[in-house]
């Protein structure tokens, strides 16, 4: 199946925004610039990559802003993460492969939750991938049966509109899933746009997201993932962790990013898989779990809002 979005997704989704600043409606100006009804905010077109895009950034108006924090945090249990967690790689196998030729930076793991809740609630979840990138996200969603999809990014090609993570000009409860593919590690505040999530988000919402442990310097990064981060990071806004695994192993992700050539991370791959070898002799699946809770190239979570919305 191909991309199945029209311009008429990307209307309907245009009509659904309000003011990144203080919520309020906007009206579409005669000059095509969406403004808001009650502060100085517009969000004029700009040009990405030879394409036009609204730009709800607000570059030209600086604002601050005060954040709740509940002390205080409770780590997660080490055994209890590794008896009851990193189910979603080896669930993934289970599923039939999509059947279409689609590039996605999405995980299995990450592609098994989001197929068992097309299968669970049906195409109508209305869906926010947070820092799209080129798009690929939104082309798999759309690919296993998703219509509601919009892909918003800080400057991207694949991006319906530009936004600033930490203000969504989203209203309250819009979304029903939340996907962020590698892309926390380069928020400046985390708690803040987990905020802002939550806010935009549904009761009922599910979060989908992975961000880098490894690779420091990267594009502007600045606070890199553990599985307490994600799990602080989720509480504090509501979410109850469903799920936790690794991305790519610390091996390839040491060695991509030390020593630039490709052939390193192919290199790494196999090291990867040498030493959880090593570590599965040992002691099983817990012991390579225990391995990947050390160290990881990254870090991935499955959450929802209540308890009772956990899927398996
Ligand atoms: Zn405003």
């Amino acid at each position: 199946m191909v991309e199945t979005r029209s311009g008429s997704v990307l209307d309907h989704w245009l009509t659904q925004l309000v003011c990144p600043l203080d919520h309020a409606p906007l009206t579409r100006a005669a000059d095509g610039t969406w403004q808001c009804t009650s502060c100085a905010f517009t969000a004029p077109l700009v040009t990405v990559n030879d394409r036009q895009v609204y730009d709800f950034r607000a570059l030209n108006i600086p604002q601050t802003v005060q954040l709740e924090f509940c002390i205080p945090v409770q780590p997660l249990d080490r055994y209890e993460v590794v008896r009851t967690m990193f189910r979603a790689p080896a669930e993934a196998t289970k599923q039939p492969p999509v059947n279409v030729a689609i590039k996605t930076k999405l995980d299995p793991g990450s592609q098994h939750y989001l197929r068992t809740l097309y299968e669970q609630h049906g195409p109508n979840l209305r869906i926010l991938d947070l820092g799209c990138g080129s798009g690929d996200n939104r082309k798999f969603l759309n690919a296993i049966g998703f219509t509601n999809v919009i892909g918003v990014d800080w400057s991207a090609k694949g991006a319906d509109i530009l936004v600033d993570a930490h203000r969504l000009p989203f209203a309250a409860g819009t979304f029903d899933v939340v996907v962020s593919t590698a892309v926390f590690e380069h928020l400046y505040n985390p708690f803040l746009a987990m905020h802002n999530i939550a806010r935009v988000s549904t009761p009922r919402a599910w979060f989908v997201g992975g961000a880098s442990f490894w690779e420091a310097w990267h594009g502007s990064s600045y606070f890199h993932f553990t599985p307490d981060g994600w799990q602080t990071l989720l509480n504090q806004n509501g979410y109850q962790l469903q799920d936790l695994w690794t991305g790519w192993g610390v091996i390839p992700a040491a060695l991509a990013h030390v020593f630039t050539p490709g052939h390193f991370r192919k290199f790494g791959y196999g090291l990867q898989r040498l030493v959880e070898g090593v570590f599965r002799l040992w002691g099983g699946d817990a012991g390579v779990r225990k391995l990947q809770l050390r160290a990881s190239g990254a870090y991935i979570v499955f959450a929802a809002r209540t308890q009772s919305n956990g899927v398996t």
